[in-house]
């Protein structure tokens, strides 16, 4: 996982001293160039389901709207998805539903 290990460590928020992903490798969680992509995301997805910081980091990632990579459990299509706009048509196709 791509936590920020640049920082100092006594500036870094406790939780990231915690993570599932510390010793992971960074090409699960950004598959850049990956033969299988989905696989990696699956991988990661299942570090994260493991984290006992999760919560705390997918509150982070959903608030500051990372674009790229696994975090907090969310792939990068998932919080496209939560971040979407919801079109009227589609909503009145829901609350019809
Ligand atoms: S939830 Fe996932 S991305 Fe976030 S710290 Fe834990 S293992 Fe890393």
């Amino acid at each position: 996982m791509q936590v920020n290990r640049r920082r100092e460590p006594a500036q870094a928020p406790d939780w990231r001293e915690r993570a599932a992903c510390l010793d992971e490798d960074p090409e699960l969680f950004f598959p850049d160039d990956q033969a299988d992509p989905l696989a990696s995301e699956l991988a990661a997805v299942a570090v994260c389901t493991a984290c006992p910081v999760l919560a705390v980091c997918q509150a982070e990632a959903l608030a500051s709207r990372e674009r790229f990579g696994v975090w907090g459990g969310l792939t990068e299509g998932e919080r496209r998805q939560i971040f979407a706009p919801k079109s009227p048509r589609r909503s009145a196709a829901r609350s019809a539903a």
